[in-house]
């Protein structure tokens, strides 16, 4: 599942190769695609034509073309979403949920998503931010991330820190993977009541989960061409980095101690239970 560093490589490939041009045409291929556009595929296809793509902008892991600098088309990557830069003759791929093409002729979009948990919408007036996800908290890489009053907020919760990383409403782009690497990588356990953490170990958390985040997106950023913006969805892409996420029963690279795997909510928690102690 692609989490924000991929979301990130994503944009950045989108913006180099969309910024600046107009779309011809919009072509919703499942209507899976468009099922949180209440006007329907066709309403959201002929809203694209004609649009100028002025930017991109992300926030967590929504990621949206910014229109004529007024209007957003969100876009969620789901499980498996990719989001591919293609040539207008290429044929349509099997899990290809929507195509742009735009007025200049060159190289298309395409959505493709295997699993079509991943959606488009078009938000009226949401450039600066989509009325959708308007109730998502900034990230760790926000320029205007507050971390001070997050961490204030994290420090109210009695819930174990790991549920607040994963709390959108206090700060969004951490999902399960990274959060896992950030509590090993601050030696913190998952299950530790927030409200029981001192205001430096909260910060030192966000801290590592900007860390893991920030070096799993410098090794996608390596990896563009001009043919393929994105690999997301192909799972493990990053995973050569990570030291606890899906490596139960291998031994901890600081301390050697087996990683245990816990059920947590209806997914899992990796740790390490010599570094990350529960007090
Ligand atoms: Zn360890």
């Amino acid at each position: 599942m692609p989490e924000l560093p991929e979301v990130e490589v994503v944009r950045r490939g989108l913006d180099d190769h969309v910024r600046g041009r107009m779309i011809a045409a919009a072509v919703i291929r499942h209507p899976r695609a468009a099922r949180r556009h209440m006007a329907g595929p066709e309403d959201l296809a002929a809203r694209m034509i004609g649009a100028t793509v002025t930017g991109t902008a992300r926030r967590g892991k929504y990621l949206w073309l910014i229109l004529d600098d007024r209007d957003a088309l969100l876009m969620h990557l789901g499980m498996s979403g990719q989001l591919l830069i293609t040539s207008s003759d290429v044929a349509v791929a099997p899990h290809e949920r929507a195509r742009f093409t735009f007025t200049d002729g060159g190289i298309g979009l395409r959505f493709d998503d295997q699993r079509t948990f991943g959606h488009l919408m078009y938000d009226e007036g949401g450039a600066g931010l989509p009325s959708p996800i308007a109730h998502i908290a900034r990230d760790p890489f926000d320029p205007q991330f507050d971390q001070p009053a997050v961490v204030a907020r994290i420090k109210t919760r009695r819930a174990g820190i790991k549920r607040a990383l994963l709390d959108q409403t206090l700060l969004s782009g951490i999902g399960n993977i990274y959060a896992d690497e950030a509590l090993w990588a601050a030696k913190v356990h998952g299950d530790t009541a927030a409200s029981s953490m001192t205001k430096p170990r909260i910060s030192a958390v966000i801290d590592a989960a900007r860390d893991v985040m920030a070096a799993a997106l410098a090794q996608g950023g390596t990896s563009f061409d001009s043919l393929y913006v994105d690999v997301a969805g192909s799972s493990g892409y990053f995973s050569r980095r990570l030291n606890v996420y899906g490596l139960a029963g291998q031994p901890c690279t600081r301390c050697g101690t087996l990683i245990v795997r816990e059920r947590f909510i209806n997914r899992s928690s990796h740790f390490c239970p010599v570094c990350q102690q529960k007090r």
